[in-house]
């Protein structure tokens, strides 16, 4: 720090305002949703980078049969945009593209994407970023904001022999729909909401279809009922009625979610129970409720929702194998019973790595600090949204944020409210660099660490809320808490420099 000035927020400085521009890394959600709050905030240079050829992120790349977003439409949409004609509680997922896609060109924040160039590079220089692409664009941005996602970059497991099988191969995030799957052989690895949604949406239509279950899940029996064209209209003719719709269902979900970090409150006890029948009605066969059977607590994993698995995998066509994997061959998968099963089509429904966040883009920040070393054990951020050392860089549903089944629409829009408060310091002139302190960081660490361990998620069980230490990486407290902690930043956490 030496050689530098460092003051206090409470310390205002003569200032000038300066026109700031920013960087924005990510055509998804939250990136559209920093386009559309950077306009109406009078930022209007900034440009988006998206590297691949169409907006959307997730709803981009996860087009496999059946999918649907587990938080109900008219809650998983901006709260300055809502929809009318959502067909369903529970969307599928191309509805969700195309809300992503209009909304984008109605407000204007489509020309201001740069599509098909890689953020690769961003190196702290006076008091700005200096930008990198793969196309060898550069670029000088005062301000990043860093929109690139969470479950992004798809997990493949490291099976013996994936690269021998001579079936068609991919992970659910990359579905290939050039491959047949009618009358054919389906294997899938994993069960978690991916698969459990692709196993609805295909068991009527392969020939045989292998689940292949390391744990098994809980189920929510989550009906998805469709609006009818009449309730459509009327939420066309009284848009009051689904900004309604938009409350009361938030309501509900932060009362789910304040349920979520107290594991044995009541309403982890309720869903429990409401599993727990669906899968004693909902499964005939003993040997087959005992395979599905869980054995931690419901929803210490992603909750699964679905009115129809159960149904699913009782089908003639249908089996559970819950046998490890010991290697994948030409033909199929071989369990370690010696048994061969063999397919015409392998689908990794096996997650993603959720430790990544905006790497593998190389950041060096202040000092020459890069972010690989700063995160080398784990990524950590003070309020998930920035980190020290990596001045004006900031992050919509970064490390340890709350993503414990809440919309996180919401969370980054009550991000990004707090981000442009950040950047006041800088507009205002009063600061060229403006990050976390070091103290003020470990400080929320620890007591985030701590309450983690009184969460749902930390109870026993494996999933990818944990990270290296098995402790989760998310939101430990109520989504009020988060709500007021985003409302304003106590600016006495950060270190303004410049
Ligand atoms: P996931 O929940 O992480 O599930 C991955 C599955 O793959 C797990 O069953 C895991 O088994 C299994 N697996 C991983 N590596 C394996 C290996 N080497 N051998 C055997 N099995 C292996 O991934 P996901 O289903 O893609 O879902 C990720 C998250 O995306 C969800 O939790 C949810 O937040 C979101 N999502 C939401 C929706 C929706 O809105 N409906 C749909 C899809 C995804 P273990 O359980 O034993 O680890």
């Amino acid at each position: 720090m030496s050689g530098r000035s460092v003051r206090s927020a409470a310390t205002e400085q003569t200032q000038h305002e300066r026109p700031l521009r920013f960087a924005v890394i990510g055509a998804g959600m939250a990136g559209i949703l920093t386009g559309i709050r950077l306009r109406e905030a009078g930022y209007d240079d900034f440009t988006i980078y998206e590297k691949a050829e169409r907006l959307g992120g997730t709803w981009r790349e996860n087009t496999y049969p059946g999918i649907a977003c587990d938080v109900p439409s008219h809650l998983y949409s901006y709260s300055f945009a809502p929809n009318p004609d959502w067909s369903h509680r529970f969307s599928p997922g191309s509805e969700i593209q195309a809300y992503f896609e209009r909304v984008a060109r109605e407000r204007g924040v489509v020309e201001r994407i740069r599509f098909g160039d890689e953020v690769t590079r961003l190196e702290l220089r006076d008091g700005g970023w200096q930008l990198e692409t793969k196309s060898g664009r550069r670029d000088r941005a005062d301000v990043v904001i860093a929109a690139t996602g969470v479950l992004h970059h798809p997990n493949i497991p490291e099976i013996p022999g994936l690269e021998d099988f001579e079936g068609a191969l991919f992970h659910s995030a990359r579905w290939d729909h050039g491959v047949a799957i009618d009358s054919r052989r389906v294997g899938i690895i994993g069960t978690g909401s991916s698969a459990v949604q692709i196993v609805s949406a295909i068991a009527d239509r392969v020939a045989k279809l292998v689940l292949f279950q390391r744990t098994a899940q809980w189920i929510m029996p989550q009906e998805n009922p469709a609006y009818s064209e009449a309730e459509r209209a009327e939420f066309r003719r009284r848009p009051e009625l689904v900004n309604q719709l938009h409350q009361d269902m938030a309501t509900l979900f932060a009362g789910f979610a304040s349920g979520l970090v107290d594991a044995n409150s009541p309403q982890m006890k309720a869903i429990e129970d409401a599993c727990l029948a669906n899968l004693e009605n909902g499964v005939r066969d003993p040997v087959l409720r005992e395979k599905l059977r869980p054995t931690y607590k419901a929803a210490c994993k992603r909750l699964v929702m679905s009115p129809d698995f159960y149904q699913a995998i009782q089908k003639p066509c249908a089996e559970v194998v819950t046998e490890g994997i010991e290697r994948v061959e030409t033909g199929g998968v071989r369990t370690r019973d010696g048994r061969l099963h063999e397919l015409d089509v392998l689908v990794l429904a096996t997650g993603f790595r959720v430790d990544r966040f905006l790497r593998p883009i190389q950041v060096i920040g202040r000092d020459g600090v890069s972010l690989d070393t700063l995160w080398a054990q784990r990524p950590s951020a003070y309020l998930s949204i920035s980190i020290p050392g990596i001045p004006n860089l900031f992050m919509l549903n970064g490390p340890n944020g709350p993503v414990g089944n809440f919309s996180l629409i919401e969370v980054a829009e009550l991000q990004l409210g707090y981000i442009l408060q950040l950047v006041e310091p800088l507009r205002r002139g009063a600061c060229r660099e403006i990050s976390p302190s070091e103290e003020a960081t470990q400080r929320f660490e620890a007591l985030r660490t701590e309450a983690a361990r009184n969460t749902i998620w930390g109870s026993g069980c494996r999933s990818w809320y944990l990270d290296d230490r098995g402790i989760p990486a998310s939101w430990p407290w109520t989504f009020d808490r988060f709500r007021e902690e985003m409302s304003k930043p106590k600016l006495e956490a950060y270190e303004q420099v410049g």
